[in-house]
């Protein structure tokens, strides 16, 4: 079968649509982003009204929302000077009378108002001085609509104030797509998701979709045809996740561990410390299935905080050094690559391993001794900062890349690695905090996927409250009693984006108070933030990890990953200036030992809806999944770090929060058709192939390696 690919009509210039023309052309190139037909059809309208429902004046009261008007305009007339500058007519109905308010475009609108004329007007009902009135209302000239009974239900489109003005409102750009919805033909539309499937869930058609969302009959209709679009939207996505993958999986070269030898057993057997937990088994098998085959392993391994991906990701490098094969597990930071480190090479420490640590701070000689036993192959592992993937690091066979805390490392950085050597190394990219499983869907979904959803054993959950500055002091004893028993304790303060200079200054205010909390002697007190040189930073931390500090006052550069078991109490000092991901990563620095621990979340007095409800959830679960999921309901997927570069925020109509089930029946579906027909050739898949092969270009497709 032969699909032509013939131009079609909407491929046309936005300005030769009747009642466009080059200058509202140029207006809506600039305000919207419609250069085509196509881009027009595309521009959903974000709610319809049904013209047939006409409001009362005189109902209008304070819970009205959106309301629709008609009625005789009694006249109007500019007041006021310069930026209280505005134009105010009055449109009377049989039971009243309501103000229209304008603050711009006023010349514009004025031309177009004429007294004695009947309007339609739409918009969102208010009060001002005890008076009804509308802001800024849609209005236009009220002309007999052919009813038949039913709803006539018109589209609003979104639209800019400059295009307000100039006689494209939301409700006036709905003449340009009724102008283009007749010129729009079944070819110009074709269908795109294979037609057994379309039926099978009983999708309507892709033309019917685009026609029905613009202009449709009734709501069902409209919900179906959003439905359809929907579906479409992240189908389409989800099938090029699996092409990518799928031939990533198939194509790809990779180095291959083919055996568990020496190292990882002799590891395995006399010095791993605990028992694994089932989760971290299970990764471990699904990492030596990735290693084994032949290709590039991608995989992202998604475990709460503290739930013992570090442990996994030593015995992906045994394996790799089993193999014959180099390894490097890099870090956000330097305080954590040197804490991977010290850790690593504690638990090697009875290993024939070479492990070494390599950052920014390297001293240059050490440096070039590593940078030497790394090309010449006697390192076998290298655990650092991204100074591992500079130009002038070669390896003689890196074999394995692992990616700690990965949001933090851009594609960029990652391709370097890549090019590290002739067949690309195997990667694990571990999360931070987990993200839902929505978002991995959308953001990762071209990289295999492991999740440790289980905590090793022994984890008492910590105790999370909230608490009023006011009781500062009281805090302040709990945190001396902790001490008392033996243990250690964060207070962390914001970093506030906008101001360094002020989050330093508060740090600094704090660390003061929490010094004459504790004047005695015996109390030492370590304090670690950004604008510390990495050598001071270093010892600081280190004086807490080593237990030589009781307390740790510090901005959020702890943040990540830090591991102090003996720490039991996280004080958060205006917790409500944190998000929950963050939260959720500062408290994980607690509980990490067997002892009982405590997160306090510190607020003033006033603490906005949000903050408060963010509080509540902390203080409510400790489950970081559960946690991610609340942060996007909340947040949306656009605030979520890693989400900006991956398209899910190009969806248009579809979201990740609310259409949950739709997206999980597009991953199912596209996953069966490209494992039964990965090059798309059956005649069934041909019209999915022809329109990915066109869409090619037009997408950014989120490619990981
Ligand atoms: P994260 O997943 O946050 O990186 P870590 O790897 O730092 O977590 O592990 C957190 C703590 O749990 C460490 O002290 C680690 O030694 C310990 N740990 C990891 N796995 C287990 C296990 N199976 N049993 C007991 N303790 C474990
Ligand atoms: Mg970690």
């Amino acid at each position: 079968m032969f699909i032509s690919s013939s131009p079609s009509i909407l491929d046309s210039p936005i300005e030769y649509l009747k009642g466009v023309g080059p200058v509202k052309g140029d207006m809506l190139r600039k305000e919207l982003n419609i250069f085509t037909f196509r881009d027009l059809l595309e521009h959903f309208p974000f709610r319809h009204i049904d013209k047939t429902k006409i409001n009362n004046i005189g109902d209008i009261n304070f819970q009205t929302d959106y309301i629709q008007i008609a009625g005789t305009l009694l006249g109007y007339e500019t007041i006021g000077e310069k930026r209280a500058r505005r134009l105010v007519a009055q449109i009377k109905d049989k039971t009243g009378i309501l103000e229209l308010t304008w603050f711009q475009g006023i010349q514009w609108v004025e031309k177009s108002l004429k007294t004695g004329q009947e309007y339609l007007v739409y918009g969102k009902a208010g009060f001002f001085n005890g008076k009804p009135q509308i802001t800024h209302p849609e209005i236009e000239v009220l002309t007999p609509h052919v009813s038949d009974g039913k709803a006539f239900l018109e589209p609003i489109y979104t639209t800019t104030e400059k295009l307000k003005v100039r006689g494209m409102n939301g409700r006036q750009i709905g003449k340009l797509t009724s102008a283009l919805l007749p010129q729009v033909t079944e070819k110009d539309i074709p269908e795109n998701i294979p037609q057994k499937l379309v039926e099978k869930l009983k999708l309507m058609s892709r033309f019917q979709a685009y026609r029905a969302v613009h202009f449709p009959a009734s709501t069902a209709q409209y919900d179906a045809a959003v439905k359809r679009l929907k579906f479409e939207e992240l189908f389409l996505a989800q099938v090029r996740f699996n092409l990518t993958r799928v031939a990533r999986n198939r194509h790809s070269r990779g180095v291959v561990f083919e055996k568990v030898g020496d190292y990882f057993n002799t590891f395995y057997n006399k010095y791993l410390p605990f028992e694994l937990t089932n989760a971290q088994k299970r990764v471990l098998k699904e990492v030596r299935q990735d290693v084994g085959r032949g290709h590039q392993m991608n995989r992202l391994l998604q475990g709460d905080v503290g739930s013992g991906k570090t442990i996994v990701a030593l015995l992906c490098m045994l394996l790799a050094a089993d193999n014959g094969y180099q390894s490097c597990l890099m870090a956000p930071t330097e305080i954590l690559a040197q804490q991977h480190f010290n850790g690593l090479r504690n638990l090697l420490k009875n290993m024939p391993i070479n492990i070494c640590l390599l950052t920014g701070s390297t001293k240059t000689k050490e440096r070039r001794e590593i940078l030497q036993s790394l090309a010449d192959g006697t390192m076998h592992m290298a655990v650092g900062t991204h100074a591992v993937i500079e130009d002038a690091v070669e390896f003689k066979q890196l074999g394995l890349a692992i990616v700690d805390e990965q949001h933090r490392f851009g594609v960029a950085q990652r391709a370097k690695l890549w090019r590290k050597a002739t067949v690309p190394p195997h990667i694990l990219v571990m999360t931070a905090t987990p993200i839902p499983r929505t978002l991995a869907m959308t953001t990762y979904g071209d990289l295999d996927y492991s999740v440790i959803d289980e905590l090793p054993p022994g984890r008492q959950p910590i105790t999370t409250v909230h608490r009023n500055e006011t009781h500062r002091a009281k805090v302040m004893d709990f945190i001396r009693e902790e001490i008392g028993k033996g243990r250690q304790a964060y207070i962390i303060y914001p970093l506030i984006e906008e101001s360094e200079k002020l989050s330093y200054e508060d740090l600094m205010q704090g660390y003061e108070q929490v010094k004459s909390y504790f004047p005695e002697p015996k109390y030492h007190i370590s304090m670690v933030h950004g604008r510390q040189p990495a050598e001071q930073k270093e010892t600081n931390m280190q004086r807490f990890v080593s237990g030589d500090t009781n307390i740790m006052v510090s901005t959020t550069v702890i943040e990540v990953g830090v591991n102090v078991p003996n720490a039991s109490v996280m004080v958060i000092e205006s917790s409500e200036k944190f998000g929950l991901s963050q939260l959720h990563q500062l408290r994980g620095r607690v509980g990490r030992g067997s002892e009982k621990s405590f997160c306090i979340l510190l607020t003033g007095s006033k603490v906005s809806n949000d903050g408060r409800e963010r509080i509540k959830i902390m203080c409510a679960t400790n489950d970081g999944f559960k946690i991610a999921e609340k942060d996007l309901e909340l947040r949306g997927p656009g605030d979520i770090e890693g989400t900006r570069q991956s398209g899910v925020l190009n969806f248009k109509l579809a979201s990740i929060v609310n259409d949950k089930t739709i997206l999980e029946a597009a991953k199912l579906f596209a996953e069966k058709i490209v494992e039964a027909d990965e090059g798309l050739n059956s005649a069934e898949n041909l019209p999915l192939k022809s329109f990915l092969q066109s869409q090619k270009g037009k997408t950014a497709w989120s490619k990981i390696s």
